[in-house]
């Protein structure tokens, strides 16, 4: 779930997983783009959860040669 500071409601909603509309990994972490019941779309960065992530996951498989990139994963 996810809470925005929606423009339009003049309040803060709460969205499911279903609202997000898209999901990049960058440099800065991961960008989410997630639309209100309402049609306004808020941009999120989850950086925190992204050096979380990259935290949880071990770093050592990288190089040991998984193939493709995984979901998470923050690209370099
Ligand atoms: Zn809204």
């Amino acid at each position: 779930m996810f809470v925005i500071d929606c423009p339009a409601h003049r309040s803060r909603v709460l969205l499911s997983e279903r609202r997000v509309r898209s999901l990049r990994n960058t440099d800065a972490g991961v960008l989410l783009d997630l639309e209100c019941y309402c049609g306004h779309v808020e941009r999120i960065r989850t950086g925190r959860a992204a050096a979380a992530l990259a935290r949880d996951d071990d770093p050592e498989r990288t190089s040991s040669g998984s193939p493709g990139p995984a979901c998470g994963r923050p690209s370099r």
